[in-house]
């Protein structure tokens, strides 16, 4: 049930331009406001053929408090920043601002929600796979891919859905309620908008804040906050891990995953069926798996499609090999902890490109991890952060000798694969956002691909 008549959508991109088509088509008064002045070469174009054909009113370049004044409640994507004037002024007249994956509860289909701090989407990108094998009817985005009302106003039979759930997206949720909640880890992620972590982790928290006694919560036994969370929460608590526990959930037994507890044990993929790399992809095909499992899928789809899944692009992508050398594209590991799951998750040889624009976070535990390694042939550092990840790696022992600066990507690529000449891998994994240098992680990894492609096709070294 929607619970207003009228609605200030703000933003006209994705998340905006659906929510606002999808409540148009349910009766409710709609009205888009984008801050950014429409250029007609943009995706602006786009949003205002769709909004003029159903109708809808908009404006451009501005927010107005006064047309906002009129309508019941804010729309927000979760791109628009708290603190931006248009919210503050809708807050101090008393309406609500709602983020746009509220939308799912307006739907009223089943939900089952990924967030954690590392491997949403890939989970969520596999619970979509494993869930979609057995109920065709099921749509896979949310943080990844398509917003929820874009897939609900592109596929209106939609039976459920599978979603990534950012914090962001968390902060302005009010009814939200997932069928089955996985929540993957926690590490210190999002500090520049956050501040501590407490305040970061009670924004993750709140994907169970609405959910019921049948409601089913999948956690990660092995992060200690995640234990410690359990006994405040309202639904079912599963667990996944790696340490053999008497806890209800999946367990690794050998290279069995087994689901186990006070009434049944039922296997559900062997590790030698995946086809994602790393012992933390293991961890992410556990927590599919359970999800998948508590929801009603059955063990025998389960285990097929964990077979099938080959994993998303800049994850540990593997790129080209040429002369004994292998290009992998991790572009998406934006935090120190991915990189070091990343190179983890490597065999022989490496040297890694690091460095992009701050996320206000420490290299320190990194830096130790990567310098006590001694595959490690070298770290190519560039963008923003690379003095600091240099003066890190330093701190921990790495010598000069280990550590190269390179001006941009190319040139780290070149460096890194002069160092490489004798074979291994060379990894893309910056522990960085990507804006100093990129639009996004997205376009910083398909360069690098676009970069050892080249090299792969002249068999350059
Ligand atoms: P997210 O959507 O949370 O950013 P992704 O699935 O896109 O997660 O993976 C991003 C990076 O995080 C990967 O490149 C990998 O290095 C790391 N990662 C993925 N899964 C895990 C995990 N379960 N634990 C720790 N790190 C992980």
């Amino acid at each position: 049930m929607i619970p207003f008549e009228s609605a200030f959508v703000v933003g006209s991109l994705a998340s905006g331009l659906y929510s606002a088509l999808y409540l148009h088509a349910q009766g409710v008064r709609v009205f888009v406001s984008e801050s950014k002045p429409f250029e007609s070469d943009t995706k602006f174009s786009e949003a205002t053929r769709l909004l003029e054909s159903a109708g809808i009113p908009h404006e451009f370049g501005v927010n107005s408090t006064s047309i906002m004044a009129q309508y019941d409640a804010l729309i927000v994507s979760p791109g628009v920043p708290p603190d931006a004037p248009i919210l503050v002024a809708a807050r101090s007249l008393g309406k609500p601002v709602i983020g746009e994956t509220e939308i799912a509860a307006y739907a009223d289909i089943p939900v089952l929600a990924v967030t954690g701090s590392n491997g949403k989407s890939t989970t969520t990108a596999l619970l979509g796979a494993l869930v979609s094998s057995q109920y065709h009817d099921t749509v896979t985005g949310g943080n990844l891919g398509h917003p929820i009302s874009q897939l609900l106003v592109e596929q209106p039979r939609a039976g459920r859905a599978v979603l990534e759930v950012s914090c962001f997206q968390l902060e302005t949720i009010h009814t939200f309620h997932p069928r089955v909640a996985v929540f993957t880890n926690l590490v210190p992620n999002h500090l520049d908008r956050y501040g501590t972590m407490e305040h970061y982790f009670a924004t993750k928290q709140r994907i169970f804040e609405n959910m019921t006694a049948e409601n089913d919560a999948v956690l990660n036994w092995d992060d200690p906050a995640l234990r410690g969370l359990a006994p405040a929460l309202t639904p079912r608590t599963y667990w996944f891990g790696f340490a053999d526990m008497p806890y209800d959930g999946v367990h690794m037994v050998g290279h069995r995953i087994v689901f186990r507890d006070r009434s049944r044990e039922v296997e559900l993929f062997d590790t030698g069926d995946l086809r994602i790399p790393g012992r933390h992809n293991v961890a992410n095909a556990m927590s599919a798996a359970l999800a998948a499992f508590l929801y009603g899928v059955s063990p025998e789809v389960i285990r097929k499609a964990v077979g099938t899944f080959g994993g998303l692009p800049h994850r540990l992508e593997y790129v080209c090999s040429s002369g004994g050398l292998t290009y992998v594209n991790d572009s998406k590991a934006t935090t120190p902890e991915s990189v070091m799951t990343a190179v983890d998750a490597l065999s022989g040889p490496y040297a890694v490109i690091l460095g992009g624009s701050s996320k206000g976070v420490s290299f320190d535990g990194m830096a130790a991890h990567l310098a006590q390694d001694n595959r490690l042939v070298a770290a190519v550092v560039m963008g923003a952060t690379g003095p600091a990840i240099e003066a890190a790696l330093e701190r921990a022992g790495l010598g000069q000798d280990h550590i190269v600066r390179a001006a941009s990507l190319e040139e780290a690529v070149q460096y890194g694969a002069d160092l490489m000449a004798r074979g291994g891998t060379l990894l893309l994994s910056p522990a960085c956002a990507s804006f100093d240098m990129f639009r996004d992680f997205e376009e910083r990894g398909d360069a690098f691909k676009a970069i050892v492609l080249r090299r792969c096709a002249t068999g350059s070294l």
